[in-house]
């Protein structure tokens, strides 16, 4: 068993990162690499890659890691996630590979997620990509969206040899990793240094295109000729509580706040043109990932207070816990166990406080917080656009798309649909799990096309 401690990055200090956008964790040197990866203990039967949805050879990146053969390990992880770089950072890792990791039942598990990230660190700044012999297939796809689930999904169709165009409807590729994703925990340059590796395997990325609007899945599969078409634009269509105060100035949902901030660069107004509008005191309802990201986005803009407001424990918080940890670092505060009732105005339209109510054990008290801006983290739903223009499409009651497990196929044949517009996600949605829905549907495509083609000579025209 090992005896050396789990290496710890350094982090840069809560009193400054909270004034800045900057990335909070600094990552590993090459000597703090090194000695985390001869932590492993190189097991016969690892169960870490079982912990991973995509199933990276984890043992395997980290033998190479541990010889210093960095490009070795780099081409290991690029078998099965083009994204080490964002993964690495993004991961819930305590609820995936590390939890899965043998050392961790006595000691502490490798830090696979820093060793994935130092890996594809090194490959954008040696400028290494994923570079094989594509054989081309004359075959096309259409991919609607370039999120996570869109972009894992083209990657594998593209090194079969298939064409794929991703049609995307915001002005840049990436979905929640570009859109929603703070740059303090994710620096939008190594995202858009990832997606390059893509476009250089011949993948083509159409923005501001949005389906639904300016062609149907039937015009993809019709007029425009792809044979196949995945769908894969996310659930970012904002939940509102429903209470009295829903409506006023200075409430906003977390996917508008986070927008404006990362996509339209708020958090650097006036030099770019979105300003936010925080006031002095702020709340963010709810407590996942995008709550946290809220709140600690929040705080950098300045206010004097930044509360999370949740309904249940801190332990059952489904967010990653070192960002809750972080988040607390830096002067987010908690109220647990607390519900909101209602958002009070003042006498020109603006919320200037929030009636809670506080549930424990010993019964139940009632309190008005005082703030001025209050943020709706609550989830998301799916957003109808292509469900609407697509009637075939079988969806569930709350609009999201239904498919089988095995490959993500539709109730129309040639469309496939991954990530969070599918429950496949179940409680948790996650950046990798996305990742492994598109790749599941890319190796479906690639069965419906052997098979569909080598009965009709070409896919036939759309059918629902
Ligand atoms: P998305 O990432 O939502 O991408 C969908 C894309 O489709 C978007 O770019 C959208 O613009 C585009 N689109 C939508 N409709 C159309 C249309 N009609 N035509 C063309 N394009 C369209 N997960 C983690 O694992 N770790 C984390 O730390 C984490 N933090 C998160 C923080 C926030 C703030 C949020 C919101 C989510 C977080 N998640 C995290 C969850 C994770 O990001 C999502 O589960 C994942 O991004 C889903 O991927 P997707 O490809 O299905 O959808
Ligand atoms: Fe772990 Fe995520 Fe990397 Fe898989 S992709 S090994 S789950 S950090």
């Amino acid at each position: 068993m090992s005896k050396i401690a789990r290496q710890q990055s350094t982090h840069l200090p809560p009193d400054t990162r909270r004034t800045n956008f900057n990335e909070v964790v600094c990552g590993y040197t090459e000597t703090e690499a090194l000695t985390e990866s001869g932590r492993c203990l190189q097991c016969k039967d690892p169960l870490c890659t079982s912990g991973c949805p995509v199933r990276i050879n984890i043992k395997g990146f980290i033998n190479f890691v541990s010889k210093k053969d960095y490009k070795g390990a780099y081409k290991t992880i690029t078998e099965a996630n083009l994204f080490p770089s964002i993964c690495g950072r993004v991961c819930p890792q305590d609820r995936q590979c590390e939890a899965a990791c043998i050392l961790g039942k006595k000691h502490e598990p490798v830090s696979i997620g820093l060793l994935e990230r130092f890996v594809g660190d090194m490959a954008q700044q040696n400028g290494w990509q994923e570079t094989r012999p594509i054989v081309p297939i004359n075959r096309t796809a259409a991919i609607i969206g370039s999120g996570p689930a869109g972009l894992a999904c083209a990657y594998d169709l593209a090194k079969a040899g298939v064409s794929v165009v991703v049609f995307e409807a915001l002005h840049l590729p990436g979905g929640v990793l570009t859109y929603g994703i703070p740059e303090f925990r994710l620096p939008k340059e190594r995202v858009f240094k990832e997606i390059e590796n893509l476009t250089r395997l011949g993948v083509t990325i159409e923005t501001n295109r949005v389906i639904g609007r300016i062609h149907t899945i039937e015009d993809l599969m019709g007029r425009l000729s792809f044979d196949v078409v995945f769908i894969g634009t996310g659930a970012g269509y904002p939940k509102n509580l429903g209470i009295k105060g829903d409506a006023l100035n200075g409430v906003m949902s977390a996917n508008e706040f986070l927008t404006r901030v990362n996509l339209m660069r708020g958090f650097d107004f006036p030099r770019y043109g979105t300003p936010v509008g925080m006031g002095k005191n702020v709340a963010v309802i709810g407590c996942g990932n995008t709550a946290i990201d809220s709140a600690r986005t929040a705080l950098r803009l300045g206010p004097e207070n930044v509360y999370i407001v949740y309904r249940r424990t801190l332990e059952e918080s489904p967010a990653r816990k070192e960002e809750i940890r972080h988040a607390i670092e830096e002067g987010v505060q908690f109220i647990c166990l607390t519900e909101s009732k209602e958002i009070i105005s003042d006498n020109e339209g603006w919320a200037k406080g929030m009636n809670c109510v506080q549930k424990d054990e010993t019964g139940s008290s009632e309190f008005l917080l005082n703030v001025d801006t209050v943020i709706y983290a609550l989830g998301t739903m799916a957003n109808p656009i292509i469900a609407r223009t697509t009637p075939e499409l079988t969806i569930d009651k709350a609009g999201y798309i239904e498919t089988n497990k095995e490959n993500m196929i539709t109730s129309i044949q040639g469309v496939f649909a991954g990530g969070d517009i599918t429950r496949s996600g179940g409680a948790f949605t996650t950046v990798i799990h996305a990742m492994s829905t598109g790749r599941r549907a890319a190796k479906g495509m690639l069965e419906y096309l052997e098979a569909v083609i080598a009965a009709n000579g070409r896919p036939p025209k759309f059918r629902g």
